[in-house]
């Protein structure tokens, strides 16, 4: 894989808003769970026009959460998404985390407590469970760190939490795929588009075959330097042939297309004049 040497200044725009993902689950650090959560919430993010910084997995652990989100707020990103641990059950601890770096307290919010209450009663009306007894489980999952707001869970009990913590809003999502990109589409995708003006992402892909990654690397880095704001990377595939992904996020979708539909042209054909042979395998642009 070619990695471009330009520092992510290349890439930055005004209009971009940055993200840190904090993701928990012992059974992520232990292979038992494929972290599908980084790529949804990766492509997602980017997708709208916020550039994500970094990716961290870490445990179920009370400190272990705080530290990694007081650092995370240290480099001051505009969100910190946190994954995993909103649930009932004894090993999920997100918030407790979230309340010790950020030195608040939990306490019943009464907004989340009715949202679980809600999805209790129609667990029970489905012969689930008894409410009255998932008194435990109901207040853990409405106590919340003070200040916070609670997000709208439409698959789950578990609301999402949001926090503004100095220029950071910290969102809480819990780890169940579903339940993660429900809250993501239906409470964080109408509240977040406003905020972040235009930005538009466009990415283009180009298969190559009959020429080498190292031959291909300085062509690369040249077209790059020549439309700023552009990222391209090559991925070998084997059998000669490697896919030069170009993207790029801008604050208007001409613009956007126009970068990545110039680094397409110069691409196919410097590869061509390579002697490769070129095909277009997938055009995405969001
Ligand atoms: P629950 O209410 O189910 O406890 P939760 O928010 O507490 O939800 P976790 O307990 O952390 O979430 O995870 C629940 C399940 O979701 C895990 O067992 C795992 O199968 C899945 N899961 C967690 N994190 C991820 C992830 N990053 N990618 C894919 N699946 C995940």
């Amino acid at each position: 894989m070619v990695m471009n040497h330009f520092s992510g200044d290349n890439l930055t725009d005004p209009n971009w808003r940055t993200a840190e993902i904090i993701f928990t689950g012992n059974e992520l650090l232990k292979g038992n769970v494929l972290n599908t959560n980084s790529q949804w919430m990766a492509k997602t993010l980017t997708s709208i026009g916020i550039e994500v910084k970094r990716m961290v997995v870490i445990e179920d652990d009370i400190e272990t959460i705080a530290e990694a989100l007081r650092e995370s707020l240290r480099r001051k990103p505009d969100f910190i998404f946190t994954s995993g641990g909103l649930g009932p059950t004894y090993d999920d601890v997100t918030l407790e985390g979230v309340a010790k770096a950020l030195g608040r307290q939990l306490e019943i919010n009464s907004a989340a407590e009715k949202m679980v209450q809600d999805r209790y009663k129609l667990a029970e009306k489905a012969g689930l469970l008894k409410v009255k007894d998932s008194e435990k489980h109901m207040t853990k999952m409405a106590s919340l760190p003070s200040g916070a707001s609670p997000l709208a869970n439409p698959v789950g009990a578990a609301p999402g939490v949001l926090i503004e913590q100095g220029k950071t809003t910290l969102i809480s999502l819990p780890g169940v795929p579903a339940e993660l990109k429900a809250i993501f589409n239906y409470s964080i995708i109408p509240w977040i588009k406003p905020l972040l003006g235009s930005a538009f992402h466009a990415e283009r892909t180009v298969l190559v075959t009959g020429v080498a990654e190292s031959r291909l690397a300085p062509v690369i880095v040249d077209t790059m330097s020549k439309i700023p704001g552009t990222w391209m990377k090559s991925c070998v595939l084997g059998s000669g042939k490697s896919e030069i992904c170009i993207s790029t996020t801008a604050s208007s979708e001409s613009e956007a297309n126009r970068r990545v539909d110039e680094g397409y042209k110069i691409i196919v054909e410097k590869a061509k004049e390579l002697g490769g042979i070129v095909n277009a395998i997938n055009e995405e642009s969001k």
